[in-house]
């Protein structure tokens, strides 16, 4: 097999085929499937709400790829402030309190759009790191203030905080913990029913309870929203047990929800914030956990040596540099007010295609977070024996159209999350591929 490997001109798309079976292990995705089929899409490149493969065919990207593409593909603005930033300052490190500028900007710029009291950004590399980060900093806080048996960490059945040790062990969705044999100790999982967290803390006793963790909306887990009232109550139990409120905003961060953070639309600030994803659009990795003023101080009291956390990437040059950059297109172009608009569209969609298919039991969403769910039967909720939802994800892909379906614990639902930056014209032509896309399924399975 020959195939200049460094060469990115006159590629040979069959070899490179064979060279991913051989040598890319690839993220969540079916190794036996991978090794008959090859990849399922090699995409060359992206422009606005579009991706194109090798055969030239473009796809909507109706999940902003991982949640994360929310300002759309092809920014050159983009490349640009990274070539000048690699070429200024590649790389310096942030450990022993060393610094530079486009971290300490960042840093700035996310105390002023997060919600009033969260002022203070220890940056990560993505998603799972944040959380990893945000639960050794909840039991260092608890530690410091003379709680160490503080330490347990709940979240919420259904929950996706991310795939490294600790982010694993609080994630609800048992398919992602049941992947390895022993988890981190001291995580535990409620439902989302306030009665239940409360009996928690009565049996575990407060004092064993360090943090509360949740997504403001479910995505992975199939796009669930909490009752409007939820997270105020939550928070209410949580400040009269003094347990933290760590709010992951990993996908609901950066506008997603039709304001900046999820957390805003059920008018709570929390103790801490995990962001990854939209921070940058997914141009660079990089992530943060964001403490609250409290904590801060409290840390700046009661710290008694160093803190011994800390990522080689933590506050990336570059990622924070394009992090920048991403906001004030964000900013620019109105784009939190966009998904707002949009996403009323494209539920206003979602409503029609209920109308005009049997098989669509509810439909939800917020901003540019949306979901449908398959059913047999509409009146009763009773789900198909073989979920719908990959096969439907499949015809979309034929129609240029990729989204994602969840069947994770006898789910069959659509999730979606397209840019940010979509259009009308953009929401009828997703809206046209599925109504066309679970038609086609209708016919051929029910
Ligand atoms: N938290 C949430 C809510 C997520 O959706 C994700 C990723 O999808 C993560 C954490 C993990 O982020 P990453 O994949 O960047 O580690």
């Amino acid at each position: 097999m020959s195939e200049n490997l460094t060469a990115t001109t006159d590629v040979d798309w069959t070899i490179l085929v064979e060279l991913d079976k051989k040598h890319f292990l690839h993220p969540t995705s079916s190794i036996k499937e991978q090794q008959k089929e090859g990849p399922a899409l090699i995409f060359t490149e992206g422009n606005g709400i579009y991706l194109k493969d090798t055969d030239g065919k473009e796809y909507i990207d109706g999940l902003s790829s991982l949640w994360n593409v929310n300002i759309g593909h092809g920014r050159e603005e983009l490349g640009k402030v990274s070539m000048e930033q690699i070429s200024k300052l590649g790389f310096s490190s942030t450990f022993a309190t060393f610094s530079h500028e486009p971290a300490i900007r960042l840093a700035a710029k996310i105390a002023e759009i997060t919600p009033e009291g969260l002022n203070t950004t220890f940056f990560t590399s993505g998603g799972s790191e944040s959380n990893d980060t945000a639960f050794k900093l909840v039991r260092h806080y608890w530690k410091l203030r003379g709680k160490p048996e503080k330490k347990k960490i709940v979240s919420r059945r259904k929950s996706y905080h991310g795939v490294a040790m600790g982010a694993t062990s609080a994630t609800g969705l048992k398919p992602f913990r049941d992947f390895t044999t022993s988890l981190a100790p001291d995580f535990y999982y409620v439902d989302s029913n306030l009665e239940e967290f409360k009996a928690f803390i009565q049996k575990e006793g407060a004092e064993t309870i360090a943090a509360f963790i949740s997504e403001p909306i479910q995505g992975t887990g199939g796009v669930h929203l909490p009752p409007q009232d939820y997270f105020k109550e939550i928070k209410a139990i949580c400040e009269q047990y003094n347990i933290l409120f760590i709010a992951d905003e990993v996908i609901t961060g950066f506008g997603r929800t039709g304001t900046y953070f999820g957390v805003e639309q059920f008018g709570i600030v929390p103790d801490l914030m995990s962001v990854a994803k939209g921070i940058t659009s997914g141009y660079a990795a990089l992530g943060g956990v964001i403490i609250s003023s409290k904590i801060h101080n409290d840390l700046i009291e009661l710290s008694d040596g160093l803190f011994m956390h800390g990522y080689t990437y933590s506050g990336h040059p570059t990622a924070c540099a394009i992090a920048l950059k991403n906001i004030e297109i964000i900013e620019r172009e109105g784009l939190v007010n966009n998904s707002k608009v949009m996403g009323e569209e494209m539920l206003d969609g979602f409503k029609w295609l209920q109308q005009e298919h049997e098989i669509i039991g509810e439909v939800r969403g917020l901003g540019l977070m949306g979901a449908i769910e398959i059913v047999k039967d509409k009146k009763t909720n009773e789900r198909f024996n073989e979920p719908f939802a990959p096969k439907i994800v499949s015809e979309s892909l034929k129609r240029g159209l990729i989204h994602r379906g969840v069947v994770y614990e006898g789910a069959d639902t659509l999730i979606f999350a397209p840019p940010l930056i979509i259009d009308k014209y953009g929401i009828n032509k997703m809206i046209n591929i599925l109504n066309e896309a679970i038609g086609t399924v209708n016919r051929e399975c029910s």
